[in-house]
């Protein structure tokens, strides 16, 4: 079946996830809700499209992303909207739009597409959790971004990693340094790498971060723009690593560390799993981005955020063997040799009861509704015969463990439940 040339399947660089994997999924998503709403955070939905101008004006057309990434599309209204490809755009725009009052602390949970070549842990959609902290320009809440997102790490279990952090400086001192760097630049322009060499007037900051051996050669002396911060970028920036010293927060300098994105000002870090290879290791990062709600439209309004990619984030996981995936097994699976009535009722009314609940259906036989409670990984079986609806009883039968199969009354069914699926009973889907 699977070889019929027109059986559906999922674009290329795209993926299911399903049960029981879908779990873990579940399981992380809850994670990050309560660590970031702990902080102060709440939960903002936008739409998976915008007006393609917010990712133009807040990202940059030069970026790959925008100039060669984004799944762009006219609508049938003749609207020129793009798919996200990233989440902090969006929430600028939202913000922008209905002006919340400040500071505005706001955690999303997004898919991001992008027109990608497909390759392991690269997908043209994929998925990131993140927040954005509008208001303030306070380095101290710089300082607790990076730190909420390093907890965030270490609550999964994650230990191998490492932080590395730059200030992009800002409008005062940014210029001046980009002019010094395209004078270095320029001297070593044989030396980088074709594309820099032919983008360096546009964007030199590119040539820094580039992987390519050449240009990792040609910038090793660059200027570095640590050194030409503004006064009020270098206190700035200093208070940050005096938070994350105090915070407990281990980190490196790197003046290589420029984002691709041009709305970043001041405070820029990044987190690299030193569990997966080198070329694909970032799990998260982010930065300041001061100058982004005025890009869209907004009043000068100071902003900083982090977003994660959730599938690099699993394999950074399964790499460290931790946050394994946990699906919670049903409570109880409802055999009916009676005609289905009793499966009908007596599900629902464990389910009102709390308890995690199925059954079969189609009238199969006893033996074939067993195999199934079995295969569903429930801890008890509530079997129904002919005569126990006579006797208006159930047979409670433990499939996990050793406990002993008995008869119970019907009122007494959804407590009886609850002692033969044992004390790790639990309801992680309740928590989501
Ligand atoms: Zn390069
Ligand atoms: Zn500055």
């Amino acid at each position: 079946m699977a070889d019929d040339p027109m059986a559906a399947r999922a674009p290329s660089g795209t993926h299911d996830v399903l049960w029981p994997e879908s779990a873990r999924w579940e399981a992380l998503l809850s994670a990050f809700a309560s660590h970031v709403e702990g902080a102060g955070y709440g939960l903002a939905h936008t739409p998976l499209f915008e007006d393609v101008r917010v990712f133009r004006r807040g990202i940059g057309e030069d970026s790959d992303v925008v100039g060669k990434e984004m799944y762009e599309f006219e609508d049938r209204g003749g609207r020129a909207l793009a798919l996200r490809p990233e989440g902090t755009a969006p929430i600028v725009r939202a913000f922008v739009q209905h002006r919340p009052p400040l500071p505005w602390k706001a955690w999303y949970a997004t898919p991001a597409f992008r027109y990608e070549r497909p390759q392991a842990g690269r997908y043209r959609q994929h998925h990131q959790l993140g927040v954005e902290a509008l208001g303030p320009a306070d380095p101290d809440l710089d300082a607790e971004v990076v730190s909420l997102a390093d907890g965030f790490f270490r609550l999964l279990g994650l230990t191998s990693f490492g932080l590395r952090l730059n200030s992009m400086g800002d409008g005062v001192c940014r210029p001046g340094y980009l002019e010094v760097l395209r004078v270095y630049l320029a001297e070593h322009r044989h030396q980088l790498c074709p594309e820099h060499g032919r983008r360096l007037e546009a964007n030199p900051l590119r040539a820094l971060d580039c992987k390519r051996p050449e240009c990792r050669a040609a910038t090793a002396e660059a200027p570095a723009l640590a050194d030409h911060l503004c006064d009020p970028c270098g206190r700035h920036f200093e208070r940050v690593v005096a938070g994350l010293d105090a915070l407990g927060v281990p980190f490196v300098l790197d003046h290589r560390l420029v984002r691709g994105f041009d709305y970043y000002t001041r405070t820029t870090f990044e987190f690299s799993s030193e569990a997966l290879e080198a070329a694909q290791n970032g799990i998260g990062g982010g930065g300041r981005y001061d100058g982004l709600v005025e890009m869209l439209g907004g009043p000068d309004t100071p902003g900083i955020g982090f977003g994660i990619g959730v599938e690099r984030l699993l394999l950074a996981c399964d790499a460290e063997g931790v946050f394994p995936a946990v699906p919670a097994p049903l409570d109880a699976f409802v055999v009916d040799d009676a005609g289905g009535e009793s499966a009908r009722d007596l599900t629902a009314a464990l389910r009102r009861d709390g308890l995690r609940a199925d059954r079969a259906f189609d009238g199969r036989s006893l033996k074939a509704q067993l195999r199934s409670a079995d295969r569903s990984g429930a801890r008890v079986a509530v079997i129904i015969r002919g005569e126990e609806v006579a006797a208006g009883t159930a047979t409670v039968r433990p499939l996990r463990g050793t406990g002993e199969q008995q008869t119970v009354l019907l009122a007494e069914l959804a407590s009886a439940v609850r002692d033969a699926a044992g004390p790790g009973r639990s309801h992680p889907a309740s928590t989501v």
